[in-house]
């Protein structure tokens, strides 16, 4: 959809405000929000200076800067990438187009995965490895370095263009301990080297209504559609975590809320013992999480 919005529209920060949030009501949830961050941003101020002073101008390569700000959020285009950055357990990380914008559901995974490095952490004295499969723009691993020492986590992606973006937040978050492989899913790493394996796959069915709503029109496909049953993704990560990990060692995935089940049994043909979903913010099955057991049945 084209903005209806002139140059004269947006000559104040006050008048600005009014008429971006009016010309974003059809296309956006947040409307004015969007007019906020969309303003500061073009002004480089905080949020709270535009309640400040609204009767101050806007100037005129400001005004063309944000006409077609608001042009690409009228088209549907994620405030996200249009920022090129989101908020993610605190941390303000880099995106685009190449990465799925990190939600606050995955908050629900990286929980699990602090308690699961917490648990291991108990008998091991040397550092644990953790693996980020399809790790994007490394919101995952990144949340966990900041809120847990003693790990290193090798995040990997097929994608040269989300690694880039991984890259760019792991020089600002990932202090050293956070290393980017290419890799098609995990086949790139060794057996038997992980501590813990993690995963926001792609899990939504080809063709499903949610895929033509919203921002995730904007996101990579590859990022969010698993195939026909949206588990296509599970079942080779599933199959390559039994090889991965060190016994003991903790799965963790994130899932669509009617996935919890199918998932379960998955693992649990695959031998995964102490299988748990957790629920997330919004009470949905989200994160389910296993153990590969110490006598695994390979013998090893
Ligand atoms: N949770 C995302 C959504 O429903 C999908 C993310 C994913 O496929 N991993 O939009």
């Amino acid at each position: 959809m084209k903005a209806n919005i002139s140059d004269t529209d947006l000559c104040f920060i006050g008048t600005a405000l009014r008429n971006i949030k009016r010309c974003l009501a059809q296309v956006s949830p947040s409307p004015g929000l969007d007019s906020e961050v969309l303003i500061a941003s073009v002004l480089k101020k905080e949020r709270a200076y535009l309640w400040a002073f609204p009767d101050a101008e806007i100037d005129g390569a400001q005004r063309v800067q944000l006409r077609a700000l608001v042009e690409r959020r009228c088209s549907g285009e994620p405030i996200a990438y249009i920022l090129e950055k989101k908020e993610f357990w605190g941390l303000s990380l880099s995106v685009n187009s190449s990465v799925l914008i990190p939600r606050p559901d995955t908050e629900t995974l990286v929980e699990r995965v602090l308690i699961c490095l917490e648990s291991l952490s108990k008998d091991h004295v040397a550092d644990l490895n953790m693996l980020d499969v399809g790790t994007g723009s490394g919101a995952i691993c990144l949340a966990v370095l900041q809120s847990f020492d003693r790990v290193r986590c090798w995040g990997v992606d097929v994608s040269i263009d989300a690694l880039m973006v991984a890259m760019r937040n792991a020089k600002k978050w990932g202090g050293g301990r956070y290393t980017l492989l290419q890799s098609n899913w995990a086949s790139a790493i060794m057996p038997d080297s992980v501590h813990l394996f993690a995963s926001n796959p792609p899990y939504i069915r080809t063709n499903h209504a949610c895929l033509g709503k919203g921002d995730v029109r904007f996101e990579p496909e590859t990022a969010l559609v698993g195939g026909e049953t949206g588990l296509e993704a599970y079942e080779i990560l599933i199959d390559q975590a039994w090889t991965v990990l060190r016994a003991e060692g903790y799965l963790v995935f994130e899932h669509g809320y009617d996935q919890g089940q199918e998932i379960r049994d998955m693992l649990h043909q695959a031998g995964f013992v102490s299988i748990v979903t957790d629920l997330d913010l919004a009470r949905h099955e989200r994160v389910t999480w296993c153990q590969k057991p110490l006598d695994n049945k390979n013998g090893s």
